[in-house]
């Protein structure tokens, strides 16, 4: 080839900016970003709002050694632990009649979840069946051996359990997770909860793009992108002139496409998307891994209303409130049992967050902001008005990952149906070759890391990941060697 290879990234999320900036630094420098929304960061989608700025997506970065995310933002200081959740001594459990637990009975719950989620993997990997069987019969062992609370409240705190579990997995149910799936997933060692103190998640993105600290070393990534541009077919019977169509009627020709859009998008899209259709593995792969939706809901009120030294409220339904709240509730209002709990949020002295899952998130989704702020106050009243005096929110802000076309859910999973089908990320990241090795389309995205899937820090890898392996089949060729000789290519950034 002579000519330098035209690459088209659809998506200008994590791994669509990772797999950018890597290709920039690579040499291979004919790159276009077709991009739906009219922002960069995808599922990192940092606002502002009341005293700062809120992550509607993704908020802290999980774990410090091995963690490309981490490493970035190490050398300039930008990450913080967030001390109040990493303390098991300030998560304040209540129950639906306004009885808080003690101190001590809340830190062991809040322990109790985390002694049996890390779990060796081991003894994940024995288990047949679902994460949510494994759970139980573990907390059941352990209710067993341990004078822990009444079988009442056990229940309880169970029902609790799995609720807060789905906002980890992003399932709807735990029965739905691959529990030795969970064992493919790999923590990071070090602080699990860093957030980005006043700025956001959004500053990864800089990072990576060198605009931080300053911009005079800037991998023009930018004026790469077409925002606003969604699209609609990616046509590779011809491997030497890849065609995608957009929602804009600009067409766009291509050597390689690198596709990061979520599983989400794949599964609702995919059969449109490709021409030819997607083989089956990718097919069976598309459809074995799952994607939920977990959503936030920022509360913001006048004032803090909460001691300083809280980090959560978390919500115990007893079984009488249940009944009650059934009889008094209308259908609309049936999601309200799944919001698990309240967080506070640093750098935010007067929000708290309120977090809810699987098909709740979806029934809140279509619901009017001012419906959905009325409801989530009656809920904080219910369970904490004995304790506090609660003014009514003066603001809401929230996420709808599951509604919006082009996430279709918050973050992937690995479900029974993988393990049944024996699909993995693996499979979904493989490209698709053309020719006897030219790799035509490329997977990238978080749901195609094998371990850090969920993540952002995966989402980058897998960036890198594909345009390491367009830059090493492009390597060889003479195009290279003549384009890195023309000075007034080289990108300042460039390392
Ligand atoms: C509520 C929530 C909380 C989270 N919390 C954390 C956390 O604390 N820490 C953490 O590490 N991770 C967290 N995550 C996960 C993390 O946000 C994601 O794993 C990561 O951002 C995914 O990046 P990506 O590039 O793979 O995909 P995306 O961010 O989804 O990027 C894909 C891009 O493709 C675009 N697109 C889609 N369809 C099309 C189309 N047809 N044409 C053109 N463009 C298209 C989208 O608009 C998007 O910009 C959270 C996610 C959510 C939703």
């Amino acid at each position: 080839m002579s000519k330098e290879p035209k690459i088209v990234i659809i998506g200008a999320g994590a791994a669509g900016i990772s797999a950018a900036c890597r290709l920039f630094e690579g040499g291979l420098r004919d790159i276009v970003i077709l991009e739906a929304k009219d922002r960069i960061g995808g599922r990192i989608f940092t606002t502002d709002f009341a005293d700062n700025v809120v992550d509607l997506g993704a908020q802290w970065v999980h774990g410090e050694v091995d963690n490309i995310v981490h490493d970035l933002a190490k050398e300039h200081k930008l990450l913080e632990s967030s001390y109040n959740l990493n303390d098991t001594n300030r998560h304040v459990f209540v129950d639906a009649t306004g009885q808080l637990l003690s101190q001590t009975e809340s830190s062991k719950i809040w322990a109790l979840y985390y002694t049996i989620s890390n779990a060796e993997e081991e003894e994940l990997t024995q288990h047949e069946g679902s994460h949510g069987d494994f759970f139980i019969r573990r907390f059941h062992d352990y209710c067993t051996k341990n004078r822990f609370t009444s079988s009442k409240r056990a229940s309880e705190i169970l029902e609790w359990m799995g609720k807060f579990d789905n906002s980890i997995q992003c399932s709807d149910t735990w029965f739905d997770v691959s529990s030795r799936g969970l064992a493919e997933y790999k923590c990071c060692d070090g602080d699990l909860l860093l957030n980005w103190k006043n700025r956001g998640f959004k500053t990864v993105l800089s990072l990576l793009m060198h605009e931080y600290p300053n911009d005079s070393n800037a991998i023009p990534i930018m004026e790469k992108i077409r925002f606003c541009t969604e699209v609609k077919t990616i046509d590779y019977r011809n491997p030497e002139n890849i065609i995608i169509t957009t929602n804009v009627g600009e067409d766009y020709h291509a050597d390689n496409v690198i596709f990061t859009a979520s599983l989400g998008v794949l599964k609702h899209q995919h059969a449109s998307l490709f021409t030819p259709p997607l083989s089956l593995s990718k097919e069976l792969a598309i459809n074995g891994l799952n994607i939920g939706t977990v959503n936030k809901i920022f509360l913001e009120f006048p004032h803090q209303w909460w001691p300083e030294n809280i980090a959560d409220f978390e919500f115990l339904w007893t079984e009488d409130e249940k009944r009650k709240f059934f009889e008094d509730a209308t259908n609309n209002d049936h999601w309200l049992l799944e919001v698990f709990g309240f967080f506070t949020v640093d750098y935010q002295p007067r929000i708290l967050c309120g977090w809810v899952t699987g098909q709740a998130a979806r029934d809140m989704e279509v619901l009017p902001d001012s419906e959905v702020k009325e409801k989530l106050y009656g809920l904080l009243k219910k369970f904490l008005s004995k304790e506090f005096d609660i003014p009514a929110p003066v603001n809401i802000l929230r996420s709808g990952w599951h509604g919006d076309k082009h996430f279709r859910g918050s973050y992937s999973f690995r479900s029974l149906t993988s393990e049944r089908t024996n699909v993995w990320a693996k499979d979904l990241s493989v490209p698709i070759l053309t020719g006897p090795s030219k790799p035509a389309i490329l997977f990238a995205g978080e749901a195609t890391h094998s371990h850090y899937y969920s993540t952002v820090h995966g989402a980058v890898m897998t960036g890198f990941r594909e345009a390491d392996r367009l830059v090493e089949y492009y390597g060889s060729y003479s195009w290279k060697g003549d384009d890195s000789s023309n000075e007034s290519e080289e990108t300042p950034g460039k390392q």
